[in-house]
Protein backbone atom coordinates (compact mmCIF):
# COMPACT_ATOMS: atom_id res chain seq x y z
CA UNK A 1 0.00 0.00 0.00
CA UNK A 2 1.27 3.84 -1.03
CA UNK A 3 2.13 5.23 2.18
CA UNK A 4 0.36 8.02 1.51
CA UNK A 5 -3.18 5.76 1.85
CA UNK A 6 -0.89 4.03 5.13
CA UNK A 7 -0.87 7.83 6.66
CA UNK A 8 -4.51 8.41 5.78
CA UNK A 9 -5.78 5.30 7.19
CA UNK A 10 -4.07 5.97 10.61
CA UNK A 11 -4.77 9.91 10.98
CA UNK A 12 -8.42 9.57 12.19
CA UNK A 13 -7.38 7.55 15.15
CA UNK A 14 -4.34 9.33 15.75
CA UNK A 15 -5.68 12.29 15.94
CA UNK A 16 -8.35 11.30 18.32
CA UNK A 17 -5.44 9.98 20.56
CA UNK A 18 -3.90 13.59 20.13
CA UNK A 19 -7.21 15.33 21.10
CA UNK A 20 -7.73 13.03 23.90
CA UNK A 21 -3.84 13.78 25.19
CA UNK A 22 -4.69 17.25 24.81
CA UNK A 23 -7.44 18.68 26.07
CA UNK A 24 -9.78 17.54 28.90
CA UNK A 25 -13.41 19.01 28.22
CA UNK A 26 -14.89 17.49 24.89
CA UNK A 27 -15.97 20.76 23.93
CA UNK A 28 -12.30 21.68 23.71
CA UNK A 29 -11.51 18.20 21.98
CA UNK A 30 -14.21 19.25 19.14
CA UNK A 31 -12.53 22.46 18.83
CA UNK A 32 -8.88 20.54 18.66
CA UNK A 33 -10.01 18.55 15.86
CA UNK A 34 -9.92 20.84 12.61
CA UNK A 35 -6.70 22.04 13.92
CA UNK A 36 -5.05 18.38 14.56
CA UNK A 37 -6.41 17.66 10.98
CA UNK A 38 -4.89 20.64 9.26
CA UNK A 39 -1.60 19.93 11.37
CA UNK A 40 -1.52 16.23 10.44
CA UNK A 41 -2.45 17.22 6.89
CA UNK A 42 0.58 19.70 6.41
CA UNK A 43 2.71 16.50 7.90
CA UNK A 44 1.48 14.27 5.38
CA UNK A 45 2.40 16.78 2.86
CA UNK A 46 6.01 17.19 3.94
CA UNK A 47 6.86 13.59 4.07
CA UNK A 48 5.49 13.18 0.63
CA UNK A 49 6.92 16.26 -0.66
CA UNK A 50 10.79 14.58 1.27
CA UNK A 51 10.83 17.99 2.53
CA UNK A 52 9.88 19.02 5.98
CA UNK A 53 9.47 22.57 5.48
CA UNK A 54 5.91 21.89 4.90
CA UNK A 55 5.18 22.32 8.38
CA UNK A 56 6.57 25.55 9.14
CA UNK A 57 3.60 27.54 7.93
CA UNK A 58 1.34 25.89 10.64
CA UNK A 59 3.98 25.95 13.38
CA UNK A 60 4.45 30.00 12.71
CA UNK A 61 0.63 30.13 13.08
CA UNK A 62 0.46 27.80 16.24
CA UNK A 63 3.38 30.09 17.63
CA UNK A 64 1.51 33.30 16.49
CA UNK A 65 -2.25 32.14 17.93
CA UNK A 66 0.14 31.96 21.47
CA UNK A 67 -2.53 32.02 24.11
CA UNK A 68 -5.68 33.00 21.53
CA UNK A 69 -8.69 31.38 21.48
CA UNK A 70 -8.14 28.54 19.12
CA UNK A 71 -5.70 26.76 21.15
CA UNK A 72 -7.88 27.64 24.31
CA UNK A 73 -8.24 24.81 26.96
CA UNK A 74 -5.08 23.31 26.15
CA UNK A 75 -1.82 24.16 27.56
CA UNK A 76 0.44 26.74 26.24
CA UNK A 77 3.40 25.10 25.10
CA UNK A 78 4.03 24.68 21.47
CA UNK A 79 7.09 21.85 21.71
CA UNK A 80 4.87 20.25 24.24
CA UNK A 81 1.49 20.62 21.85
CA UNK A 82 3.93 19.11 19.01
CA UNK A 83 5.11 16.23 21.06
CA UNK A 84 1.97 15.23 22.24
CA UNK A 85 0.68 14.76 18.73
CA UNK A 86 3.55 13.07 17.60
CA UNK A 87 3.22 10.49 20.86
CA UNK A 88 -0.21 9.87 19.28
CA UNK A 89 0.60 9.19 15.85
CA UNK A 90 3.88 6.95 16.86
CA UNK A 91 1.31 5.24 19.26
CA UNK A 92 -1.18 4.44 16.63
CA UNK A 93 0.71 3.79 14.30
CA UNK A 94 2.73 0.86 16.09
CA UNK A 95 -0.96 0.15 17.80
CA UNK A 96 -2.82 -0.48 13.99
CA UNK A 97 -0.05 -1.04 11.81
CA UNK A 98 1.83 -4.38 10.93
CA UNK A 99 5.24 -3.98 11.46
CA UNK A 100 7.06 -3.83 8.36
CA UNK A 101 4.40 -0.49 7.32
CA UNK A 102 4.96 0.79 10.45
CA UNK A 103 8.52 1.28 9.97
CA UNK A 104 8.23 2.51 6.99
CA UNK A 105 6.05 5.36 7.99
CA UNK A 106 7.79 6.05 11.24
CA UNK A 107 11.16 6.28 8.60
CA UNK A 108 9.52 9.03 6.71
CA UNK A 109 7.89 10.94 9.65
CA UNK A 110 10.81 11.17 11.71
CA UNK A 111 12.62 13.99 9.75
CA UNK A 112 9.39 15.88 9.57
CA UNK A 113 9.17 15.26 13.35
CA UNK A 114 12.01 16.68 14.37
CA UNK A 115 11.77 19.44 12.27
CA UNK A 116 8.63 20.31 13.22
CA UNK A 117 9.96 20.25 16.89
CA UNK A 118 12.98 22.39 15.76
CA UNK A 119 10.81 25.54 14.40
CA UNK A 120 8.17 25.19 17.48
CA UNK A 121 11.00 25.65 20.05
CA UNK A 122 12.84 28.46 18.05
CA UNK A 123 9.46 29.58 17.32
CA UNK A 124 8.08 29.38 20.74
CA UNK A 125 11.27 31.27 22.18
CA UNK A 126 10.99 34.40 19.69
CA UNK A 127 7.70 34.91 20.46
CA UNK A 128 8.37 34.50 24.13
CA UNK A 129 11.17 37.14 23.71
CA UNK A 130 9.05 39.09 21.27
CA UNK A 131 6.31 39.45 24.16
CA UNK A 132 9.46 39.75 26.97
CA UNK A 133 10.46 42.87 24.75
CA UNK A 134 7.22 44.22 24.53
CA UNK A 135 6.40 43.96 28.27
CA UNK A 136 9.68 45.50 29.11
CA UNK A 137 9.10 48.71 26.53
CA UNK A 138 5.47 48.44 28.59
CA UNK A 139 7.01 48.96 31.57
CA UNK A 140 9.78 51.46 30.34
CA UNK A 141 6.58 53.77 29.00
CA UNK A 142 4.78 53.62 32.81
CA UNK A 143 7.88 54.03 34.06
CA UNK A 144 8.69 57.03 32.30
CA UNK A 145 4.85 58.53 32.83
CA UNK A 146 4.89 57.95 36.58
CA UNK A 147 8.70 59.99 36.16
CA UNK A 148 6.89 63.11 34.08
CA UNK A 149 4.10 62.82 37.40
CA UNK A 150 6.35 62.67 39.84
CA UNK A 151 8.13 66.07 37.98
CA UNK A 152 5.16 67.79 37.25
CA UNK A 153 4.01 67.14 41.08
CA UNK A 154 6.89 68.38 41.99
CA UNK A 155 6.73 71.70 39.96
CA UNK A 156 3.10 72.38 40.71
CA UNK A 157 3.05 71.55 44.41
CA UNK A 158 6.74 73.99 43.96
CA UNK A 159 5.04 77.03 42.79
CA UNK A 160 2.23 76.77 44.27
CA UNK A 161 2.96 76.54 47.83
CA UNK A 162 5.84 79.65 47.10
CA UNK A 163 2.60 82.08 46.62
CA UNK A 164 1.04 81.27 49.94
CA UNK A 165 4.60 81.49 51.50
CA UNK A 166 5.14 84.38 50.83
CA UNK A 167 2.68 85.47 52.07
CA UNK A 168 3.16 83.55 55.79
CA UNK A 169 6.31 85.57 55.55
CA UNK A 170 5.27 88.62 54.71
CA UNK A 171 2.54 88.84 57.71
CA UNK A 172 4.46 87.21 60.04
CA UNK A 173 7.25 89.90 59.52
CA UNK A 174 4.48 92.44 59.98
CA UNK A 175 3.37 90.69 63.23
CA UNK A 176 6.75 90.97 64.38
CA UNK A 177 6.72 94.51 63.56
CA UNK A 178 4.01 95.46 65.85
CA UNK A 179 4.47 93.28 68.47
CA UNK A 180 6.02 95.66 71.52
CA UNK A 181 10.12 95.12 71.65
CA UNK A 182 9.65 93.82 75.31
CA UNK A 183 7.40 91.03 74.65
CA UNK A 184 10.15 88.33 74.41
CA UNK A 185 7.27 85.33 74.58
CA UNK A 186 5.64 86.39 71.60
CA UNK A 187 9.26 87.53 69.68
CA UNK A 188 10.06 83.97 70.88
CA UNK A 189 7.21 82.19 69.37
CA UNK A 190 7.62 84.77 65.84
CA UNK A 191 11.57 83.37 65.97
CA UNK A 192 9.76 79.68 65.69
CA UNK A 193 7.29 80.46 63.33
CA UNK A 194 10.44 81.96 61.28
CA UNK A 195 12.63 79.09 61.09
CA UNK A 196 9.86 76.82 60.46
CA UNK A 197 8.70 79.54 57.27
CA UNK A 198 12.36 79.39 56.51
CA UNK A 199 12.56 75.16 56.13
CA UNK A 200 9.78 75.46 54.21
CA UNK A 201 10.96 78.00 51.56
CA UNK A 202 14.33 75.55 51.69
CA UNK A 203 11.92 72.50 50.95
CA UNK A 204 9.96 74.50 48.05
CA UNK A 205 13.33 76.51 46.75
CA UNK A 206 14.65 72.48 46.01
CA UNK A 207 11.17 71.62 44.32
CA UNK A 208 11.42 73.90 41.95
CA UNK A 209 14.94 73.58 41.36
CA UNK A 210 14.72 69.75 40.67
CA UNK A 211 11.56 70.85 38.41
CA UNK A 212 14.19 73.23 36.64
CA UNK A 213 16.67 70.52 36.24
CA UNK A 214 14.11 68.22 35.18
CA UNK A 215 12.41 70.40 32.62
CA UNK A 216 16.41 71.59 31.11
CA UNK A 217 15.56 75.09 32.18
CA UNK A 218 18.21 75.75 34.96
CA UNK A 219 20.97 78.54 33.52
CA UNK A 220 24.23 78.73 34.99
CA UNK A 221 25.93 82.14 35.43
CA UNK A 222 29.60 81.76 35.10
CA UNK A 223 31.17 84.36 37.45
CA UNK A 224 35.11 84.68 38.71
CA UNK A 225 35.27 81.81 41.62
CA UNK A 226 38.07 80.93 44.61
CA UNK A 227 37.02 77.87 45.85
CA UNK A 228 39.10 78.06 49.19
CA UNK A 229 37.60 81.33 49.70
CA UNK A 230 33.90 79.46 49.45
CA UNK A 231 35.20 77.24 51.71
CA UNK A 232 35.84 79.34 53.78
CA UNK A 233 32.32 81.28 53.87
CA UNK A 234 31.39 77.73 53.89
CA UNK A 235 32.91 76.79 57.13
CA UNK A 236 31.56 80.11 58.44
CA UNK A 237 27.76 79.16 58.18
CA UNK A 238 28.36 75.65 59.91
CA UNK A 239 30.14 77.29 62.91
CA UNK A 240 26.78 76.81 64.56
CA UNK A 241 25.50 73.48 63.34
CA UNK A 242 28.90 71.80 63.70
CA UNK A 243 29.53 73.55 67.47
CA UNK A 244 26.32 71.77 68.11
CA UNK A 245 26.69 68.51 67.00
CA UNK A 246 30.53 68.39 68.61
CA UNK A 247 31.75 68.04 64.91
CA UNK A 248 35.15 69.65 63.23
CA UNK A 249 35.37 70.53 59.54
CA UNK A 250 38.95 70.64 58.50
CA UNK A 251 39.49 72.59 55.31
CA UNK A 252 42.59 71.40 53.43
CA UNK A 253 44.52 73.75 50.92
CA UNK A 254 45.04 71.95 47.95
CA UNK A 255 46.43 72.39 44.41
CA UNK A 256 44.00 74.44 42.38
CA UNK A 257 42.24 75.51 45.67
CA UNK A 258 43.30 78.49 45.56
CA UNK A 259 43.22 79.03 41.30
CA UNK A 260 40.55 81.04 39.14
CA UNK A 261 38.15 79.47 37.55
CA UNK A 262 34.67 80.23 36.35
CA UNK A 263 31.75 78.78 37.57
CA UNK A 264 28.03 79.51 38.79
CA UNK A 265 29.13 80.41 42.35
CA UNK A 266 25.93 80.33 44.25
CA UNK A 267 24.99 76.86 42.34
CA UNK A 268 28.19 75.50 43.71
CA UNK A 269 27.81 76.89 47.18
CA UNK A 270 24.49 75.14 46.96
CA UNK A 271 26.05 71.99 46.14
CA UNK A 272 28.59 71.83 48.78
CA UNK A 273 26.37 73.31 51.42
CA UNK A 274 24.34 70.08 50.59
CA UNK A 275 27.24 67.75 51.35
CA UNK A 276 28.26 69.31 54.01
CA UNK A 277 24.89 69.23 55.42
CA UNK A 278 24.70 65.81 54.76
CA UNK A 279 28.16 64.78 56.32
CA UNK A 280 26.96 66.17 59.47
CA UNK A 281 23.75 65.21 59.46
CA UNK A 282 24.90 61.06 58.64
CA UNK A 283 28.17 61.32 61.06
CA UNK A 284 28.11 61.03 65.06
CA UNK A 285 28.48 63.55 67.51
CA UNK A 286 32.06 64.39 67.66
CA UNK A 287 33.04 63.57 64.20
CA UNK A 288 35.42 65.10 61.47
CA UNK A 289 34.66 66.29 57.78
CA UNK A 290 37.42 66.84 55.46
CA UNK A 291 37.11 69.14 52.54
CA UNK A 292 40.46 68.23 50.32
CA UNK A 293 41.42 68.17 46.29
CA UNK A 294 43.73 68.04 43.74
CA UNK A 295 44.13 68.92 39.82
CA UNK A 296 43.15 66.51 36.99
CA UNK A 297 44.17 67.19 33.61
CA UNK A 298 41.33 69.89 33.11
CA UNK A 299 39.45 69.40 36.41
CA UNK A 300 39.46 70.03 39.72
CA UNK A 301 38.51 67.67 41.97
CA UNK A 302 36.94 67.94 45.56
CA UNK A 303 36.25 65.55 47.93
CA UNK A 304 34.15 65.76 50.91
CA UNK A 305 35.30 62.87 53.79
CA UNK A 306 33.18 61.96 56.63
CA UNK A 307 33.14 59.61 58.81
CA UNK A 308 29.82 59.26 59.77
CA UNK A 309 27.05 55.61 58.92
CA UNK A 310 28.55 55.46 55.54
CA UNK A 311 26.04 53.97 52.38
CA UNK A 312 26.04 50.81 51.02
CA UNK A 313 27.53 49.89 47.31
CA UNK A 314 23.51 48.97 46.50
CA UNK A 315 22.63 52.95 47.32
CA UNK A 316 25.40 54.93 46.25
CA UNK A 317 23.64 55.76 42.99
CA UNK A 318 20.30 55.63 43.82
CA UNK A 319 20.77 58.39 46.24
CA UNK A 320 21.33 60.33 43.56
CA UNK A 321 17.39 60.03 42.31
CA UNK A 322 14.99 62.31 43.00
CA UNK A 323 13.44 61.06 47.08
CA UNK A 324 16.17 58.63 47.14
CA UNK A 325 16.51 59.10 50.71
CA UNK A 326 17.66 55.81 52.39
CA UNK A 327 16.29 56.35 56.31
CA UNK A 328 13.16 55.60 57.63
CA UNK A 329 10.40 58.38 57.23
CA UNK A 330 10.12 58.81 60.55
CA UNK A 331 12.96 60.50 60.99
CA UNK A 332 12.50 62.93 59.23
CA UNK A 333 13.44 66.00 61.17
CA UNK A 334 12.81 69.50 60.61
CA UNK A 335 16.55 69.99 61.39
CA UNK A 336 18.97 70.22 58.39
CA UNK A 337 21.71 68.85 60.97
CA UNK A 338 20.46 66.34 63.25
CA UNK A 339 21.96 63.21 63.37
CA UNK A 340 19.91 60.84 60.37
CA UNK A 341 17.58 64.20 60.07
CA UNK A 342 16.23 63.02 56.71
CA UNK A 343 14.96 65.57 54.37
CA UNK A 344 13.00 65.26 51.18
CA UNK A 345 15.94 63.56 49.12
CA UNK A 346 15.82 66.22 46.53
CA UNK A 347 19.61 67.46 47.33
CA UNK A 348 21.93 64.99 45.90
CA UNK A 349 19.66 64.75 42.74
CA UNK A 350 20.03 68.80 42.25
CA UNK A 351 23.83 68.52 43.48
CA UNK A 352 24.00 66.40 40.25
CA UNK A 353 22.21 68.56 38.04
CA UNK A 354 24.09 71.43 38.69
CA UNK A 355 27.27 69.70 38.39
CA UNK A 356 26.81 68.08 35.11
CA UNK A 357 25.09 71.30 33.93
CA UNK A 358 29.10 72.76 34.47
CA UNK A 359 30.22 69.99 32.59
CA UNK A 360 31.70 67.85 35.54
CA UNK A 361 30.67 64.72 37.63
CA UNK A 362 29.67 63.85 41.27
CA UNK A 363 29.22 60.42 43.05
CA UNK A 364 30.40 59.01 46.03
CA UNK A 365 32.72 56.29 47.50
CA UNK A 366 32.01 54.30 50.47
CA UNK A 367 33.02 50.81 52.29
CA UNK A 368 29.31 50.30 53.56
CA UNK A 369 26.46 51.33 55.77
CA UNK A 370 27.25 50.25 59.33
CA UNK A 371 25.96 52.88 62.37
CA UNK A 372 28.28 51.31 64.74
CA UNK A 373 31.29 50.88 62.60
CA UNK A 374 30.81 54.45 60.95
CA UNK A 375 33.17 53.48 57.68
CA UNK A 376 32.04 56.83 56.34
CA UNK A 377 31.51 58.47 53.07
CA UNK A 378 33.35 60.33 50.55
CA UNK A 379 31.79 62.48 47.67
CA UNK A 380 33.67 63.48 44.86
CA UNK A 381 33.33 66.36 42.89
CA UNK A 382 34.71 67.26 39.93
CA UNK A 383 34.78 70.95 38.33
CA UNK A 384 35.68 71.74 34.70
CA UNK A 385 38.90 73.42 35.37
CA UNK A 386 37.37 77.05 33.20
CA UNK A 387 39.94 79.90 33.26
CA UNK A 388 38.26 81.85 30.73
CA UNK A 389 34.24 82.94 31.28
CA UNK A 390 31.92 81.50 28.60
CA UNK A 391 30.57 84.69 27.43
CA UNK A 392 33.40 86.39 25.02
CA UNK A 393 32.60 89.84 26.02
CA UNK A 394 33.14 88.66 29.87
CA UNK A 395 36.17 87.38 29.04
CA UNK A 396 37.71 90.47 27.28
CA UNK A 397 36.31 92.56 30.48
CA UNK A 398 38.40 90.10 33.07
CA UNK A 399 41.55 89.73 30.30
CA UNK A 400 41.23 93.72 30.48
CA UNK A 401 41.25 93.65 34.03
CA UNK A 402 44.26 91.68 33.89
CA UNK A 403 46.51 92.64 31.33
CA UNK A 404 46.04 90.18 29.06
CA UNK A 405 43.59 91.65 26.36
CA UNK A 406 46.11 91.21 23.07
CA UNK A 407 45.86 87.32 24.17
CA UNK A 408 41.78 86.47 22.89
CA UNK A 409 40.20 86.44 19.72
CA UNK A 410 38.45 89.67 18.52
CA UNK A 411 34.74 89.50 19.44
CA UNK A 412 32.98 88.67 15.88
CA UNK A 413 29.30 89.53 15.61
CA UNK A 414 28.35 86.39 15.74
CA UNK A 415 29.48 86.71 19.44
CA UNK A 416 27.44 89.97 19.64
CA UNK A 417 24.38 88.37 18.23
P1 LIG B 1 18.15 64.27 52.21
O1 LIG B 1 19.40 64.57 52.98
O2 LIG B 1 17.23 65.42 52.08
O3 LIG B 1 17.47 63.00 52.65
P2 LIG B 1 19.89 64.01 49.91
O4 LIG B 1 19.51 63.92 48.47
O5 LIG B 1 20.77 65.14 50.31
O6 LIG B 1 18.52 64.02 50.69
O7 LIG B 1 20.54 62.64 50.34
C1 LIG B 1 19.91 61.43 49.97
C2 LIG B 1 20.27 60.31 50.93
O8 LIG B 1 21.66 59.98 50.80
C3 LIG B 1 20.11 60.64 52.40
O9 LIG B 1 18.77 60.43 52.82
C4 LIG B 1 21.09 59.68 53.07
O10 LIG B 1 20.46 58.42 53.24
C5 LIG B 1 22.18 59.51 52.04
N1 LIG B 1 23.38 60.33 52.34
C6 LIG B 1 23.70 61.53 51.79
N2 LIG B 1 24.89 61.98 52.27
C7 LIG B 1 25.33 61.04 53.12
C8 LIG B 1 26.51 60.91 53.93
N3 LIG B 1 27.45 61.85 53.94
N4 LIG B 1 26.64 59.79 54.68
C9 LIG B 1 25.68 58.83 54.67
N5 LIG B 1 24.55 58.89 53.94
C10 LIG B 1 24.37 59.97 53.17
Amino acid sequence: MPVQEIFQKIAPAAIQRASNRLARGAGVRENLQPLLEKMLGRMEQAMLAGDPAWVDPIVTEWAQAGTQSDLEGVEQSLPRILREIIIAIQETITETLPPAEAVELVNLLQPVFLHALEKAVTAEFAGRLEYATQERDNLLAKLERVDRSKSNFISVAGHELKTPLTLIEGYTAMVGELVPRDSDQVHLLLQGVHNGIKRLREIVDDMIDVSMLDNGLLQLNYQPVWLNRMFTLLAADFVKSLGERKQTLQVNTFPGSGELIFADQERLYQVFKNLVSNAIKYTRDGGVIVIDGRTLPGFIEVTIKDNGIGINLENQELIFEKFGQLGSVALHSSGKTKFKGGGPGLGLPIARGIIEAHGGSIWVESPGYDENACPGSTFHVLIPLRSQPEDPKLARLFAAEEGILDSLPEITEEDLK
